[in-house]
């Protein structure tokens, strides 16, 4: 676009002005809000009561016995899943259902021996499928001694309730058809070193999956703080990485999330938290990130210790044991319905704008002259269906707010070299910018930050 006129640029000053932060989300989909209703109590208590009757599911635990053990526990998502793959309904693409296997315990570690171990992924395939987000849970449990792999170790929260929250996505998503795909990641080897993880982001690398965003879901059913009886039952917690002190991709899928959730579960806070776990705590969305993929933890906001990890016993008037009465299954269906919202929205929106720059960064120049390259359409060209959206936010904000009111597509235009071009009357050195791309139904794709 050229230079704006002075009152032009006034207008939009004062526009921008009476702006809030809400205003740079969008409508509600009523798909989306439907498939939200469908997230059912009794559900997710019957996964998390079946899991626990498997006795335990660590990782080295039985692969034979059909009653309990890490195979019956393969075999029991593998049945629940099946089962919804084949009442999909014409017009949406199978979901398929792969049982994978890594080997482990040949470098020793918290193994005993060298083992081969399975793993799930159910895959909800796309009508584009140009994109995979990826859910993931961990199946494995343990109990104080990680090398126990017969002990009662019933997982409810830990991470039963993980797992619960991606069969319920398998249960409600096989029926409805999204533009990209959608992948469930049963992962195991969690508690032994994340190693199940580890194998999948190294074949997600090796196989060229096209990788949009993970969401590792660990613990996410627990509303009460051990020792200090916090209890806190509408806040989660979305952990993400900062690299270099800078702002990620993950932080962008974050602040995503949180949007999200703002419009499809208000009752629920996502609580951004800039690290990429707790104290000296890891979990499985590490090794996605090592690989450059775009991913984040989602985590219950309180943690109880009496329960996790622990063997089940009552010691000194103190019940011990990571049992199903100790999960807070409404909200735990929230968290499931924070997940699906984000995951169905970003399955309906374009791509991330590439090559966002800030086009004048040298020059003496209160606007800022952004460029990106416009997103594509499966033809290769120029996605004339989408529109753009530039966030803005001052340098110690920690969410992005609407630069410009929605509707900006009649003054975004194409340079001589074929990029999208915005001139923003807001100085480059009070704000960071990002760009956007948004549907022609309004779902917003994932930001890029102008560099
Ligand atoms: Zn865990």
């Amino acid at each position: 676009m050229k230079r704006l006129s002075p009152v032009i640029a006034i207008a939009l000053l004062l526009a921008l002005s009476c702006q809030s932060r809400n205003d740079v989300s969008t409508k509600a989909d009523p798909v989306i809000s439907d498939a939200l209703a469908q997230v059912n109590i009794d559900s997710v208590r019957t996964y998390i009561d079946d899991l626990v009757a498997l006795h335990t599911r660590h990782t080295l635990s039985t692969q034979t016995d059909p009653e309990r053990g890490l195979g019956a526990a393969i075999a029991y998502l593998e049945r629940r899943c099946g089962r919804w793959a084949q009442s999909a309904p014409a017009g949406r693409p199978a979901p398929r259902i792969e049982r994978v296997y890594y080997t482990a315990g040949e470098n020793g570690g918290r193994y005993d021996r060298v083992v081969s171990v399975p793993e799930l992924m159910v895959t909800l395939p796309g009508t584009d499928g140009a994109r995979e987000l990826i859910l993931m849970a961990h199946i494995d449990t343990r109990v104080l001694d990680v090398m126990d792999s017969t002990a009662f170790a019933p997982g409810a929260d830990d991470d039963g309730s993980g797992v619960a929250c991606l069969l319920e996505t398998v249960r409600i998503l096989s029926q409805i058809p999204l533009e990209q795909t959608v992948k469930c990641l049963f992962v195991s080897g969690e508690e032994q070193g994340l190693d199940g993880s580890r194998h999948f982001a190294a074949k997600a690398r090796e196989e060229g999956w096209p990788v949009h965003a993970v969401l590792s879901n660990d613990m996410i059913g627990n509303s009460r703080a051990s020792g200090t009886e916090l209890h806190e039952d509408h806040k989660v917690r979305v952990f993400s990485e900062s690299r270099n002190g800078e702002d990620t991709d993950s932080r962008q899928l974050a602040r995503y999330i949180k949007e999200t959730a703002g419009i499809y579960v208000p009752d629920q806070e996502v609580v951004l938290n800039y690290r990429s776990d707790r104290y000296g705590r890891g979990g499985d969305q590490r090794y996605f990130q090592r690989e450059g993929f775009t991913a984040v933890r989602v985590c219950e906001y309180c943690e109880d210790y009496e329960r996790t990890h622990q063997d089940v016993r009552t010691e000194n008037g103190t019940d011990y044991g990571d049992l199903a009465k100790y999960v807070d299954f409404p909200y735990l269906v929230r968290n499931i319905k924070v997940n699906l919202a984000a995951v169905m929205s970003l399955a309906q929106a374009p791509a991330t704008p590439a090559k966002v720059r800030i086009a004048n960064a040298g020059d003496l120049d209160n606007n800022t002259i952004l460029t990106w390259e416009p997103v594509l359409g499966k033809d290769g060209r120029p996605d004339t269906s989408v529109t753009y959206q530039i966030l803005c936010r001052e340098t110690s904000d920690s969410e992005w707010m609407a630069a410009m009111p929605m509707g900006i597509q009649d003054r975004v235009a194409a340079t001589a070299e074929s990029l999208m071009e915005y001139t923003c009357p807001l100085s480059k050195d009070n704000y960071f910018f990002a760009v956007r791309a948004l549907s022609a139904d309004g779902h917003p794709g994932l930001p890029a930050v102008a560099q």
